[in-house]
């Protein structure tokens, strides 16, 4: 059966974007037709300026968001990335496998860092060696595929560089995994700033909806978003990136297609008021279930520690094999 392995960083709330790229397609396709597992990465939280109370609340909120999404306990894997000690263990591995300079031209590094920097802080040497980590995580599933937004294709290729690398020298011990992205809404952008993705780490402002956000918030953020000062309603990424991120919003929100819809508008504003009430209507139940679930916080707590107990059961073997074959 195909090993399908995603996750997800709790540094901030949640996003449209994160549900779009990512974790619909988990819950609505990946876990039926594949042995997944899904993670909340936390470790990879730590390689930025944190709170570590922000950070333990974030994990778990962000547990119950996959849970309320529809991830089923009983179809796939959930789990916390720091309970299970393979992933830290196989990293240094891997470390020892990757280079300097691969890691340096790591497209979110650069970003990453700079923003670091214009915040005043220093660049920690995690956020460097984050993507080997998440080449850890990948490989101690001897992961398949992996589902992602597109902004995650860059790490995915270092993990199938990493897997093919390791396997040549060292004897076939990884699976050499592949991205796979959603064929609309791979990349959700900000809706105040259509040239920058709409990413729950970048900062928090009115572009970003969360999918805790109350319906009155998403209608005002949605309706408020920036586009152009053309008037006719056409899908060009290029030239018209605001219309397009809502052709784009829309026709995920509601199972279209972004150039047939363009032809369906005749104002911005129209455009707006139906991606608005989409949004709204794909949120209602994730919100509804939420709302439920946090209520029962015993349960969440339960289906993690499973979850951590299933993924070590995968991972250790996995892990032990690499060890040997590196020669300790
Ligand atoms: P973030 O960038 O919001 O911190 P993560 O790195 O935790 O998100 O990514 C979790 C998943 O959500 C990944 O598969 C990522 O590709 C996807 N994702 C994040 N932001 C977006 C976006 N704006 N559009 C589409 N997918 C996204």
């Amino acid at each position: 059966m195909t090993r399908v392995f995603s996750g997800i960083k709790p540094t901030g709330h949640l996003t449209l974007g994160n549900y779009l790229g990512a974790m619909r397609r988990w819950a609505e396709v990946d876990q039926h037709r594949a042995d997944a597992l899904f993670c909340v990465v936390d470790l990879h939280a730590l390689t930025v300026h944190h709170d570590p109370a922000r950070v333990r609340r974030l994990s778990r909120q962000a547990a119950t968001l996959l849970l309320a999404s529809g991830l089923d306990p009983e179809r796939c894997t959930l789990f916390v990335q720091s309970h299970v000690d393979e992933h830290a263990r196989l990293s240094y591995l891997l470390e020892c496998v990757a280079t300097d300079g691969e890691m340096r031209r790591m497209i979110q590094y650069k970003e990453k860092a700079a923003r670091e920097q214009r915040r005043g802080g220093s660049v920690r040497l995690s956020l460097l060696t984050y993507p080997v980590l998440m080449a850890a995580d990948i490989l101690a599933y001897r992961t398949d595929e992996v589902p992602v937004g597109d902004d995650q294709t860059q790490h995915v290729e270092l993990a199938r560089d990493l897997a093919v690398r390791f396997n040549h020298r060292y004897g076939h011990t990884f699976t050499v995994p592949r991205a796979t992205s959603p064929a609309v809404a791979a990349r959700v952008m900000n809706l105040q700033d259509p040239a920058s993705k709409m990413g729950k780490s970048e900062d928090v402002g009115p572009g970003i909806v969360y999918l805790l956000d109350e319906p009155d918030v998403v209608r005002r953020k949605v309706m408020r978003a920036v586009t152009d000062s053309g008037r006719e309603v056409v899908y060009d990424r290029e030239s018209r990136p605001g219309v397009a991120n809502l052709l784009e919003i829309l026709a995920a929100c509601s199972g279209g297609n972004p150039e047939e819809l363009a032809g369906v508008y005749e104002s911005y504003g129209a455009l707006k008021k139906d991606t608005a009430e989409a949004v709204v209507e794909v949120l209602r139940p994730v919100q509804q279930r939420h709302r439920e679930l946090c209520a029962d916080p015993g349960y969440v707590e339960g289906v993690l520690r499973e979850g951590a107990r299933r993924a070590r059961e995968i991972a250790r073997p996995v892990v032990d094999a690499a060890y040997r074959a590196i020669g300790l």
